[in-house]
């Protein structure tokens, strides 16, 4: 069985709610404070180990209280956490999230220690080899995603490129990947961009999947159970991952991705029970 290598993002998120959003130069007060594991690298990583990967996380975290606890949190999910680097004088990501009485959102993203991701973490996937799968996501800097994926295949792994947050990628970056993980939106920019991507699996939320064109439906799930549709299209990145390491074919790998995706939206927060 092959191993599942994350180079991504971890996000502590602090959220608090308040009666409406404050006006520039504005105090309001909030009322609670949750924080809660968060970060598309983390989540994704989390996921894998889940579905029963043997999985190790490459990333960055800040010299804090919120970073130290994540990464006892993801050894405690059995991830392999030796990989992960400390940045002195650095902060841990974090977003700020206030949620209004109507359920809107405001929310800032520090990206602190995932934007410190650099060639120490590139040179973790000199570690994997044909039959490990190396799942990228866009939330730390491209040269090092690109760099690392070109590293990962070049060594005969397996790479997985999930588009999210969508950003242009090289065009031989694109063609590595089997496959590329689009949202719809994601898979619009996509294809505005002119890359072609040599296999294209495009997630369609409550309407299942599509892979090269073969569209599968959903799990259903109904729609008193939708607690929560964030973090649905990390479960899925990490199950699929974890399924194509263990040696699973599409339809098998799919169908293990969308059961994930399905169980995501039944829980809130990113992760099940995300409190860090
Ligand atoms: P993202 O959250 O990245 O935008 P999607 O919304 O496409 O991604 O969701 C990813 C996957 O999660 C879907 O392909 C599906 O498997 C699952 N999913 C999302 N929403 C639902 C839902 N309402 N019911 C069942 N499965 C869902």
């Amino acid at each position: 069985m092959g191993r599942v290598m994350v180079l991504g993002s971890l996000n502590v998120d602090l959220v608090t709610r308040v009666e409406r959003h404050p006006r520039p130069g504005e105090t309001l007060l909030g009322e609670g404070l949750e924080q809660l594991a968060g970060g598309k690298g983390a989540n994704q990583a989390v996921a894998a180990a889940r579905a029963g990967a043997q999985v190790a996380m490459v990333g960055c975290v800040g010299d804090d209280a919120g970073g130290a606890a994540y990464v006892e949190r993801l050894r405690g999910h059995g991830v392999d956490v030796s990989c992960m680097r400390v940045v002195e004088g650095e902060a841990s990501g974090h977003a700020l999230i206030a949620v209004d009485d109507r359920g809107e959102n405001t929310i800032i993203v520090i990206p602190g220690a995932n934007a410190r991701l650099d060639d120490t973490e590139v040179d973790a996937v000199d570690d994997l080899g044909p039959g490990d799968v190396l799942l990228v996501q866009l939330e730390v800097p491209l040269p090092v995603v690109c760099a690392a994926v070109r590293r990962a295949s070049h060594r005969g792994a397996r790479v997985v490129v999930n588009t999210a947050p969508y950003a242009a990628l090289p065009d031989d970056v694109v063609a590595l990947a089997d496959p590329v993980v689009a949202n719809e939106h994601e898979m619009v920019a996509l294809a505005e961009s002119g890359a072609v991507a040599s296999s294209l699996l495009v997630t369609f939320g409550a309407n299942g999947a599509s892979w090269d064109g073969e569209t599968v439906p959903a799990h259903s799930v109904a729609a008193e159970d939708v607690v929560d549709t964030t973090g649905a299209g990390d479960a899925f990145c990490g199950a699929l991952a974890a399924a194509l390491a263990e040696g699973s074919d599409r339809a098998e790998a799919l169908d293990r991705a969308l059961a994930a995706g399905a169980a995501a939206v039944r829980h809130a927060g990113a992760q099940p029970d995300p409190h860090l």
